[in-house]
C-alpha cells in the first residue's frame, strides 16, 4: 500500500465528508493505493455516525474510536500503530489542511529520500493571537532540538516514511514535537514544504491559550530527556557537586570570620548572625537533594525499555 492517512478527530462532523471526497479525489487522480485511518479522539457530536457511513461506501476508510477524549497525541500513536502504507500522512480533520499536498509529500518521501516532511503554514489563516505567540514558540523549538530547517514544528499536515511512525510513541502533547522525537529516534532527514492553509471552515479550535505554557514545558522535558534521559547522574551530579562547593566555601567563611574576630577583638560571633551560615546550610541541603535526584533517575533509567534502543543504520 502505498499510503496512510492518519486523520486525527475531535467533533469535526461537519468536516469529515468533504474531506473525504477531496482525498478520495485526490488518491483516484494519481493512481494511490490507500487507507484513511480516522481516529476519533472520543468526539461527542455525531462524527463516529459520519465516518461509519463513509466506511460503508469505501473499503479504504478505517477508523480508531476512543470512549473518550484523550488528546491529539494519543489519537496520532493509535493511527501510526495502525497505518501500513509506505508513507504516512497526517492531516487535521478541519479542512485546514489540503489534500492536494499528498503527491508531491509522497514524492518528497519515495524520491528525495525525507524521513519526514513537516508542512510549513508560511502564509496563514489563524487569530493573530496564534500566529505571533508560534512564530515564538518556533524559534525556541529550533534552537533547543538543533533542527534549523523547519519553520512550523506543530503542523498538522506532515508525511513520514513508514519505519519512523514505527519508532516514535507520540503521547501527552508531544504531538508539537514530533520532528524531535524523529530526531531523537534516529531519523536526521528531516525536510519541509510550504503547504496551503485555509481559514477553519467549520467548528471551532480545540486547543486554547494553555497550549504555548504546555509547549514550552514539554519542551523542556524533550530537552531533558534527550541530554540526560539515560544519564540523569551527568546533571543531577553537576548541580549537586557545584552546591555543595558553594556550600563549603560559605562554611570556611565563617570559620574564617568568626578566627578573625576571636583574634581580633577577643570575642566569637555567633555563627548564626553570618550570612554565609545561612548560604551554606542552603546549599548543602540542595547539593544533597540534586544527588539524590540523581541517584534515584540512575535506578530509574537502569529499568526503562528504552534505555538500550538504538537505531541501526547498518550491521555487517
Ligand atoms: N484534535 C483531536 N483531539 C483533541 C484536540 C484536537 O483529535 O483533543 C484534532 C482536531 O479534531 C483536529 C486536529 O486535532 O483535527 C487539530 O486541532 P485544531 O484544528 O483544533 O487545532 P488548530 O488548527 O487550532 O491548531
Ligand atoms: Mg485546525
Amino acid at each position: 500500500m502505498d499510503i496512510s492517512v492518519v486523520v486525527p478527530l475531535f467533533n469535526e462532523e461537519e468536516s469529515l465528508t468533504e474531506l473525504t471526497r477531496w482525498i478520495e479525489r485526490v488518491m483516484a487522480a494519481n493512481g494511490f493505493s490507500y487507507e484513511i485511518i480516522f481516529v476519533n479522539d472520543g468526539s461527542t457530536d455525531s462524527s463516529q455516525r459520519v465516518v461509519r457511513s463513509l466506511a460503508e461506501g469505501n473499503p479504504n476508510i478505517h477508523s480508531i474510536s476512543f470512549a473518550r477524549n484523550y488528546g491529539k497525541s494519543p489519537a496520532l500513536n493509535e493511527g501510526f500503530r495502525k497505518a501500513q502504507g509506505d508513507v504516512v500522512i497526517t492531516m487535521d480533520a478541519d479542512l485546514q489542511d489540503s489534500p492536494d499536498e499528498i503527491p508531491e509529500l509522497y514524492r518528497m518521501i519515495m524520491a528525495e529520500g525525507y524521513d519526514l516532511v513537516s508542512g510549513w503554514k508560511k502564509k496563514r489563516y489563524d487569530p493573530l493571537s496564534k500566529t505571533i505567540p508560534t512564530k515564538l514558540f518556533n524559534a525556541t523549538a529550533r534552537k533547543v532540538s538543533g533542527i534549523r530547517n523547519l519553520h512550523d514544528f506543530n503542523c498538522g499536515l506532515k508525511a513520514y516514511r513508514k519505519e519512523v511512525v514505527k519508532h516514535i510513541e507520540v503521547y501527552g502533547d508531544m504531538h508539537r514535537y514530533i520532528p524531535y522525537l524523529a530526531k531523537n529516534a534516529g531519523y536526521k532527514k528531516i525536510g519541509e514544504k510550504v503547504v496551503q492553509h485555509q481559514a477553519r471552515k467549520y467548528g471551532h479550535t480545540k486547543f486554547g491559550l494553555d497550549r504555548f505554557v504546555n509547549g514550552y514545558l514539554d519542551l523542556a522535558t524533550l530537552w531533558f530527556q534527550s541530554s540526560f534521559g539515560v544519564k540523569p547522574m551527568h546533571l543531577f551530579g553537576l548541580l549537586g557537586s557545584a552546591m555543595f562547593i558553594i556550600g563549603l566555601l560559605a562554611v570556611l567563611v565563617v570559620l574564617v570570620l568568626k578566627i578573625v574576630s576571636m583574634c581580633h577583638d577577643g570575642f566569637a560571633f555567633y555563627v548564626t548572625n553570618s550570612v554565609y551560615f545561612y548560604l551554606s546550610l542552603a546549599c548543602m541541603i540542595m547539593g544533597l537533594q540534586f544527588f539524590l535526584t540523581g541517584f534515584i533517575g540512575e535506578l530509574i533509567t537502569r529499568n526503562s525499555p528504552e534505555r538500550n534502543n538504538y537505531l541501526i543504520a547498518e550491521e555487517f
